[in-house]
């Protein structure tokens, strides 16, 4: 907890977070969160590196591809990547396969 700002007002260091905004329940003032913000959607990989939109990938495990029979194997490259929000924070497409998300936990960086 000691990580939050003490407040901007009265400097109470009771300060508690509430839908990315700070708040004081002693004077009550509430001002928004102005560091620590990330820069979009983040993505890291099996290894914990830090994977970025463009980057090329290779797929760590056989993957099945949902609504399909389709396996994108152990191995594939994947070019051009795109982070996005969510569970499956790889955007991306797959030569043979077509567009789909994947899990930045079962690739790694290329
Ligand atoms: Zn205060």
């Amino acid at each position: 907890m000691s990580d939050l700002p003490n407040c901007t007002e009265c400097n109470s260091e009771f300060t508690y977070q509430d839908q990315g905004r700070y708040m004081c329940p002693e004077c009550g003032h509430e001002w928004d969160e102005s560091s620590e913000q990330v820069d979009g959607p983040q993505a890291k990989d099996v290894n914990g590196k830090v994977l970025c939109d463009g980057d090329s990938i290779s797929v760590i495990k056989d993957l099945k591809v949902k609504g399909s029979s389709s396996v994108v194997k152990v191995g594939t490259k994947v070019k051009s990547i795109r982070i996005v929000d969510g569970d499956h924070n790889i955007d991306c497409k797959i030569d043979g396969i077509g567009p789909m998300k994947l899990k930045s936990e079962f690739v790694k960086k290329a």
